[in-house]
């Protein structure tokens, strides 16, 4: 018996958030009434005549550079046809031989993962399955012709866990290029993996199988996992792999075979005779390239390097492009208002207070409170008005009212308490009140000291500051 290696390849389709859909001018918004945003063009109506989005291509020319591409001057549309109720011209306009990009790569835990080729093409439409009474199955045309762009990854992935990496990656690649929202679950980003299994050692790929629709990174990861199992239970037991796409069953935990995988001959792709050649120049791909925000895999090390923050905060705060961008922008807005160390100190209100109160739909993320109201707010920390609890106070009241941090200290009195006559009153009280802790202190239980901070503390509402309430407790107690 000999070990096993599994070899992954993923294809991926991601939907580019235009407003427009590829070839015509209908728009691409999602949950529209069904076959309301249609036209000749994306019916397929015979004589209707597709124009290319400028908008679109240069969405995919982005995710070419994202992806470290060769953006190709000239690329082809070409017709991929097949008979399918969800295609009514009977083919589905796509690149073939002369793709958009070539030869890119992914960083995914140290290892690199080789894109082949990055392609545009548009959607077809969505069979709906018994929605209407008497009705079996109705075709919404509203996502016909919505472009997408397809990133053809080479099989450099060695197991499910891996994959599942690689597809996180290049989720966040996408999402933080700005042209992908990410939703696994609506289909705007979906997986199609293969995957084979050969002896350890060995350079040839094993024949591969073809999982398709995998709609949430669970998922991917399971059924590829449950796929190995399979090849490498056929290959000990002296059988052999057929090449052929199969689905994942969640219960059973298994896959099926769905149909036998066509030959890409059956598509009898061909150049489209409708459509000039797609040309790309220079002048767009430096405008793209310039307008490409940074990603976030730059911004985790930028961060780590000159700021000093940990890999944890990074991570976190890359979670999605708007948090990143509202932390870039509180640290600028820092500058010259906190002092060393502001920008950690930013980074942990960030990922402990503010991520509590951040709701994210899709590219959209909803943050209450801007980055200069929450320098303010940390300035007064820093400063001593504000302890750290009476922030967070004051950070629930921003939220809730939309006033200022300074606003809100003012006028509702929440001024740290640094007047040493005032403390040393409470002080003196607390001691009064609590004779029975008192005594045992003198008798040599020191750490009962730490009771009476916490009591006058309790005392003036959080609002005295610490160092001082110490300083007065040493002198009274050492009296
Ligand atoms: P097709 O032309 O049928 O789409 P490709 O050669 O273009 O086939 O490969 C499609 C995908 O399958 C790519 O992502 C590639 O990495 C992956 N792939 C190809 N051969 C194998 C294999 N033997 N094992 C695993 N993945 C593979
Ligand atoms: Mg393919
Ligand atoms: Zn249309």
């Amino acid at each position: 018996m000999s070990a096993w290696e599994a070899v992954i390849g993923l294809e991926v389709h991601a939907q580019l958030l235009t407003r427009a859909k590829l070839f015509c001018a209908c728009s691409t918004a999602f949950g529209a009434p069904p076959n309301t945003n249609v036209c000749p063009v994306c019916l397929g109506l015979p004589g209707a005549l597709p124009v290319p989005s400028e908008e679109a291509v240069e969405m995919a020319v982005a995710v070419a550079l994202a992806l470290g591409c060769r953006v190709q001057p000239r690329s082809r549309w070409a017709r991929k046809n097949y008979f399918y109720p969800d295609l009514a011209k009977g083919y589905q306009i796509s690149q073939f031989d002369a793709p958009l990009a070539l030869g890119g790569a992914l960083e995914v835990d140290g290892v690199t993962v080789r894109i082949r080729r990055v392609h545009l093409e548009e959607d077809a439409a969505k069979n709906l399955h018994g929605v209407a009474a008497g009705s079996d199955t109705l075709v919404d045309f509203n996502r016909a012709g919505v472009p997408l762009v397809e990133i053809v990854g080479e099989p450099d992935l060695r197991s499910a866990e891996q994959a599942e990496r690689y597809l996180r990656a290049l989720r966040e690649t996408l999402m933080f290029a700005r042209v992908n929202d990410g939703n696994l679950e609506e289909g705007s980003f979906r997986c199609d993996a293969n995957v084979s299994v050969r002896p350890v050692g060995r350079s040839e790929l094993g024949t591969r199988v073809e999982i398709k629709n995998l709609n949430s990174f669970r998922f991917v990861r399971r059924a590829l996992q449950a796929e190995i199992r399979r090849q490498i239970g056929i290959l000990e037991s002296g059988g052999q792999v057929v090449h052929e796409t199969r689905g994942y069953r969640e219960g059973l935990d298994d896959t099926v075979p769905q149909r036998t995988k066509e030959q890409a001959h059956d598509y009898r792709y061909f150049p489209d005779p409708d459509l000039p050649e797609l040309r790309v120049d220079e002048a767009l791909v430096r405008r793209v390239a310039q307008r490409l925000p940074e990603s976030a895999a730059s911004r985790r090390a930028r961060w780590q390097q000159t700021l000093g923050l940990t890999a944890y905060d990074a991570q976190v705060l890359t979670g999605h492009p708007a948090i990143a961008d509202w932390f870039d922008a509180a640290v600028a807005a820092a500058e010259g208002r906190l002092g060393a160390g502001g920008p950690k100190r930013i980074a942990n209100f960030a990922t402990t207070e503010l991520l509590r109160v951040v709701s994210i739909d899709g590219l959209r993320a909803h943050i209450p409170v801007s980055p200069d109201r929450v320098v303010e707010l940390l300035e007064l920390v820093e400063r001593g008005t504000l302890s750290g609890s009476m922030a967070k106070d004051v950070f629930a009241r921003m939220v809730a009212t939309g006033r200022s941090a300074r606003a809100i200290a003012e006028t509702e009195g929440l001024v740290q308490l640094s007047d040493e006559a005032a403390i040393e009153a409470v002080c003196r009280q607390v001691l009064e009140a609590h004779p029975k802790e008192l005594a045992r202190f003198r008798a040599g239980k020191t750490n009962v000291a730490g009771f009476f901070v916490g009591q006058v503390m309790r005392q003036t509402g959080g609002r005295a500051q610490p160092d001082l309430v110490r300083r007065v407790l040493d002198r009274l107690l050492g009296a």
